[in-house]
């Protein structure tokens, strides 16, 4: 009989529990999110895959010589006027989503964005390739050279002199 009671108690105050954890939050705005309608705004900073705007990549390699998991791919052809980018692709099952690739790079054309949902079914999709077709690496243009200093004139010089 005691044991009966004690259960019965037991049972009243988690039940008292639970309804006092659910009335906390009767009178608040619902917090389910409606994905992938709506989605969470994220941070700056926050990596999701890298993405590499290719008109700005100048084929240097460096991302892929960065990456610890050699999972960047990049094919280059030709010499000099004739060099083109062939490939440039990302193995996502790789990555580890470290971000040194985007570290050196030297047009910033390599990011971590804000994508983070593309779900497959076969890793082999897994593998983004950038480049449909063979495309000319961008050249960044040549910084300015500072202008020469005037050499002061005879008059100039002996001003300073005296
Ligand atoms: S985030 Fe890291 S692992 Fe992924 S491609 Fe860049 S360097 Fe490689
Ligand atoms: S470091 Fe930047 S510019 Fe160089 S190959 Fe990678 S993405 Fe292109």
């Amino acid at each position: 009989m005691v044991r009966f009671v004690r259960e019965i108690r037991d049972t009243m105050w988690s039940i008292l529990v639970g309804m006092r954890i659910t009335g906390k939050y009767m009178g608040k705005r619902p917090v389910t999110q409606q994905y992938p309608d709506e989605r969470w705004s994220l941070p700056d900073r926050f990596r999701g895959f890298v993405h590499n705007d290719v008109p700005r990549c100048t084929a240097c390699k460096l991302c892929a010589k960065d990456c610890p998991v050699d999972c960047i791919y990049i094919e280059i052809e030709g010499k000099g006027k004739e060099r083109q980018m062939t490939r440039y692709a990302i193995d996502y099952n790789k990555c580890i989503w470290c971000s040194l690739c985007t570290e050196h790079c030297p047009t910033n054309c390599i990011t971590m964005s804000h994508d983070y949902d593309h779900s497959v079914y076969r890793r082999d999709r897994l593998v983004y390739e950038f480049v449909s077709e063979p495309v000319t690496p961008f050249k960044p243009p040549r910084p300015e050279k500072p202008a020469k200093a005037a050499k002061p004139t005879p008059d100039e010089s002996s001003e300073k002199e005296a």
